[in-house]
């Protein structure tokens, strides 16, 4: 019988409790069962976690990119290998159902392979002089130790891309990883081990995360941080990394729209759209949330979609045909149903669901409102959760002041067969735009935000840069 791992801290490339032996337990969102325990680090844990991402930097910054490809290579590899068992581990801490647990493991694997490759076109350049015998170079060195503090949402995605770009450059990292999803991430980690990562060029960590970023951040060692999760955190966050001048890149929250014009191809959009949406029961930051729609096909893509979503079935992740597992944690039901209370009351209609599944276990009805009012809560504060807010607009011109009404810059969507929408859409002031189809979210494109949502890309060649320090190297020859 398959046995839920408790979670243990990394430092310095051992195993351990941690000195104080504390511990926080884990619970499955299905069942609101403890299911493990995750350690809890100390100071004096942090304490050697940073002196061996010291020693591990320089380990790992001496390793030629060639050897640090390799490596990465054999550890996407293993995770490939361990992907049912991950995925198992994965569903139960955080409920998604095991297709998506799967999915997101082996897309990490991709993640890992593809920052690999880019370990070994990490260019510098050099740049023509104006004087004779003058070489000009710009080279490209590791920034140095790493933290990197991720949410449960994706417990391994949101590492994969942090850690693949860190050591792909040649930094060393320290994470703190969710308390609430802490095995997974283990077992990512685990992966690099045993394909042969010296110790200390990977720390991880769990316990307070106020406590542990404040007291990284400041940290001599911490040369650059990385943070995913809420916008207020992430100003915190930021504004701690600022004070101590370390570089830093903010993935933050969204309230992404998804535009339907009159001409779109709704067969294709409803189906997308719907998937999309309820998609780890909607705890995405890149989920659309605002569904601006045209008059036209207003009722018929409302129909659809409320159809669709009313089909999903949702349960134990770990059931089969299941499609949408329970919230990750009670707090987004209290959140969601605040935010649906707040809405009717101001005037708002619930088309399809509404309210929580049950009393045992976080589920959540799949939920549509419409005639939703922009001063309710949930059509400026993200929603995270399966709640689709569908209005209808006249014109063109309102749905692109609507999607641009919000100071979030995260993902945006769209649907239409015309030229000049699309054109149009490039006014949409977002980090991505997907037009026809759901294109976000690949290794090799860029993936970020701009204003609320953050700063940086962790996709693409534009996220190794992040992880690289740009130095001016000039010699005159000859003299
Ligand atoms: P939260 O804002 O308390 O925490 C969000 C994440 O930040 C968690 O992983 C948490 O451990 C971490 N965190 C919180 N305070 C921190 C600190 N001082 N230092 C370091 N890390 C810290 O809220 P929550 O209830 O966990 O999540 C709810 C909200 O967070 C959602 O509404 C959503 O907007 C946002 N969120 C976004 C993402 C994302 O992928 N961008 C992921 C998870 C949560």
């Amino acid at each position: 019988m398959f046995e839920y791992p408790d979670t243990k801290l990394l430092i310095d490339g051992s195993w351990s409790a941690g000195a104080t032996s504390k511990t926080i337990g884990v619970v499955n969102p299905a069942t609101e069962g403890v299911i493990g325990q995750v350690a809890h680090a100390s100071r004096g844990d942090l304490e050697r976690a940073l002196a061996a991402a010291e020693r591990g930097f320089a380990v790992w910054s001496a390793t030629s990119a060639f050897e640090r490809s390799k490596l990465m290579r054999r550890a996407a590899e293993l995770l490939r290998e361990r992907a049912d068992q991950i995925a198992a581990i994965m569903t139960l801490e955080q409920g998604k159902p095991l297709a998506e647990s799967k999915a997101e493991t082996l897309g990490a694997a991709d993640t890992i392979d593809w920052f690999a490759e880019e370990a070994r076109r990490a260019y510098g350049r050099v740049i023509p002089a104006r004087g004779a015998g003058i070489t000009q170079l710009a080279l490209k060195t590791p920034v140095g130790p790493v933290a990197a503090f991720t949410p449960w949402n994706f417990p391994i995605n949101q590492i994969s891309r942090k850690l693949s770009a860190a050591l792909a450059s040649g930094c060393s990292i320290i994470v703190k990883a969710p308390e609430e999803t802490p095995a997974s991430p283990a077992e990512l980690i685990r992966c690099f081990l045993d394909a042969g990562l010296p110790a200390g060029v990977v720390g991880l960590v769990y316990g307070n995360p106020a406590e542990i970023s404040e007291y990284l951040i400041a940290h001599p060692t911490i040369r650059k941080i990385s943070f995913t999760g809420s916008t207020p955190v992430g100003k915190h966050l930021a504004a701690l990394a600022g004070a101590h001048m370390k570089r830093a890149t903010m993935e933050l929250g969204g309230h992404a729209p998804a535009i339907v014009m009159e001409d779109a191809d709704l067969d294709l959009a409803i189906p997308q759209l719907v998937t999309h949406k309820l998609r780890n029961a909607g705890q995405v930051c890149v989920s659309p949330t605002r569904f601006l729609v045209a008059e036209s096909v207003a009722d018929k893509f409302m129909e659809g979609f409320v159809e669709a979503a009313g089909k999903v079935v949702v349960g134990d992740g770990s059931e089969p045909g299941v499609e949408m597992g329970p919230l990750a944690n009670d707090r987004r039901i209290f959140a969601l149903e605040a935010m649906i209370a707040d809405a009717v009351d101001r005037g708002a209609k619930v088309a399809l669901g509404g309210r929580r599944i049950g009393n045992k276990g976080y589920f959540f009805q799949p939920t549509v409102l419409t005639e939703v009012p922009t001063d309710a809560a949930i059509m400026n504060d993200e929603p995270f959760g399966p709640i689709a807010i569908i209005n209808r607009y006249g014109s063109r011109d309102e749905i692109i002041t609507e999607a641009n009404r919000l100071r979030f810059g995260l993902a945006s969507y769209a649907y239409t067969r015309s030229a000049a929408h699309q054109e149009a859409l490039k006014s949409v002031r977002a980090g991505m735009m997907s037009v026809n189809h759901l294109g976000l979210g690949i290794p090799e494109l860029p993936f970020g935000g701009i204003m609320h949502s953050g700063y940086g890309s962790e996709g693409g060649s534009e996220a190794i840069e992040a992880y690289l320090d740009t130095r001016l190297f000039t010699a005159a020859n000859g003299q």
